[in-house]
């Protein structure tokens, strides 16, 4: 099993479950390739950020990944838990930055929990 296998079952696993935290992943993959480790599962997540295959945003202390799309924002319900996505608001980038990813994360009560 080399490198790319391991690449191709975190990317595979994190299109289907999006908004997936490290220990999701790991405990996913790992029941296809057993020998993966932690470690090599979070390294392979950092390199797949550098590399702008994914992205990731800070929600309560974890880390959770996605595939790189356009801009959205998550609106995240305090009562179900729920994620959903809605779009971006036009942010007007500064000029001498590059941007690399902008997160938002709206907090609230979904449809179902108002
Ligand atoms: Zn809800
Ligand atoms: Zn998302």
């Amino acid at each position: 099993m080399g490198i790319t296998s391991h690449l191709v079952e975190i990317e595979k696993f994190i299109s289907k479950h999006k908004h997936s935290d490290a220990n999701a992943v790991f405990n996913a993959v790992k029941k296809k390739l057993p020998s993966i480790t932690k470690a090599t599962v979070y390294r392979n997540l950092e390199k797949m950020v550098k590399t702008e295959r994914l992205t990731s945003f800070e929600l309560n202390g974890r880390s959770l990944f996605e595939i790189k799309k356009p801009s959205h924002c998550h609106f995240v319900c305090m009562k179900c838990g729920k994620i959903f996505e809605i779009n971006a608001p036009l942010i007007n980038e500064p000029k001498d930055f590059k941007v690399q990813n902008i997160s938002i994360i709206i907090r609230g009560a979904c449809k179902e929990c108002t």
